[in-house]
């Protein structure tokens, strides 16, 4: 049976771990801290990624999940700029992230070991497969260790790597009770999103501009329409994480028997809401190279090629879009809103036609 090393595992990294297995492969997941799991927050799931996640077998993901309202953009004070109903946007799922996370590990078979509280310091590897910190050995290895990957590292000494956003985001759950579909509110500098979960909390997120590395409380949202201060004062904990992405252009996702996957390849801003669900299409486009009888090099030549143009122009994307969101031009605020407006006008009137 071949062997394959997973190193994190995050979304992205059991992700690949499932699909490896579903591939024949026996997986080891190399993970640093000392539990499996995932942060307390919501995360949206678009399509696209549930229809990967049930390629690779599994299931629940839209049980678990509410689909998210069509709601749409405010102002501050709450006045609608445009319903997401009005553009016909795609819509995703919202679910809470330790559940996609278990939903994903519970499809773990005999084929998977995963061990935790594992560092993984040092990478290297000859013609035949990689060892990990001199001791562990396979065929493949699947770098999933996130936006500061070690293993990017250790490929691509040179490489910039992460690059400071501007701005930092806030996040939690809320025990509340609202009649409010949820959306998002951009003002100047800052944009407040909210959606419900399947167990009838709220999921929310904020983002303010500020330096890197400044601990703050999400404060600045406490003038801003109903229910944005109730939600904020209804969470029990508040996430912070100053927000990065990586440098362009991205570096090649495979050398030699390495893969780079999820952020450790292509972190991107959460202004699209497609950073995990871009690491479970990483997942799913490797398990269908590896599975197209060939040998393994083309098999990773094909993914490279695959992966890193599509999610190069989601991280530039990505990126655009949160220096628009982010904007404190006033000029540029009117303009933005103004395009939204007449953009969801336009829609909806061809929609009537
Ligand atoms: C505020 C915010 C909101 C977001 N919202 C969404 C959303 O709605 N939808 C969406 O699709 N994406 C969203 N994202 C993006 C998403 O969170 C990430 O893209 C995704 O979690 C990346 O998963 P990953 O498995 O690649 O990396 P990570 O989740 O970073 O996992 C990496 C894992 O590797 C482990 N690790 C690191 N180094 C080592 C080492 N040396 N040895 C062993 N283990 C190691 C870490 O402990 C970790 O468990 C959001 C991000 C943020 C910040």
């Amino acid at each position: 049976m071949s062997t394959a090393i997973v190193v994190g595992a995050g979304i992205g990294g059991v992700t690949a771990a499932v699909a490896l297995q579903r591939c024949g492969w026996q997986v080891t997941v190399l993970e640093r801290a000392p539990e499996l799991g995932e942060v307390g927050a919501g995360i949206s799931v678009w399509p696209s990624a549930v229809a990967v996640l049930e390629e690779l077998g599994v299931k629940g993901v839209e049980k678990a999940s509410v689909p998210s309202q069509p709601a749409g953009m405010r102002k501050p004070d709450g006045r609608w700029v445009v319903s997401a109903a009005q553009l016909g946007v795609e819509i995703p799922v919202m679910i809470h992230r330790a559940q996609l996370h278990d939903l994903i590990t519970a499809e773990f078979g005999p084929a998977v070991t995963v061990r935790t509280g594992y560092d993984v310091r040092t990478v290297e590897q000859d013609a035949d497969g990689v060892t990990v910190n001199g001791e562990l050995r396979a065929e493949l290895l699947v770098a999933a260790d996130g936006i500061r990957s070690v293993v990017r590292g250790a490929l691509y000494p040179q490489y910039a790597g992460p690059r400071y956003s501007g701005f930092t985001a806030y996040r939690g759950i809320a025990d509340v009770d609202l009649d409010d579909g949820g959306g998002e509110t951009w003002g100047s500098g800052r944009v407040f999103g909210f959606a419900r979960l399947i167990d009838g909390r709220f999921y929310w997120y904020g983002t303010a501009n500020q330096p890197a590395g400044a601990k703050s409380e999400p404060t600045v949202f406490e003038s801003w329409h109903d229910p944005i201060p109730r939600l904020i004062a209804g969470s029990e904990k508040i996430l912070q994480n100053d927000i990065y992405d990586l440098t362009l252009p991205l570096v090649p996702f495979v050398r030699g028997r390495v893969v780079l996957l999820g952020d450790a390849a292509h972190a991107m801003t959460p202004n699209l809401g497609r950073g995990a669900c871009s690491a479970i299409e990483d997942a799913g486009a490797l398990a269908r190279h590896l599975g197209s009888a060939g040998e393994l090099a083309a098999a990773l030549t094909a993914y490279d090629a695959e992966r890193r143009r599509a999610t190069t122009k989601l991280v530039r994307l990505s990126r655009n879009l949160g220096r628009i969101a982010q904007t404190e031009n006033r000029v540029v605020r009117t303009v933005r809103d103004g395009l939204f407006a007449v953009g969801g006008k336009l829609v909806s009137l061809r929609a009537r036609k």
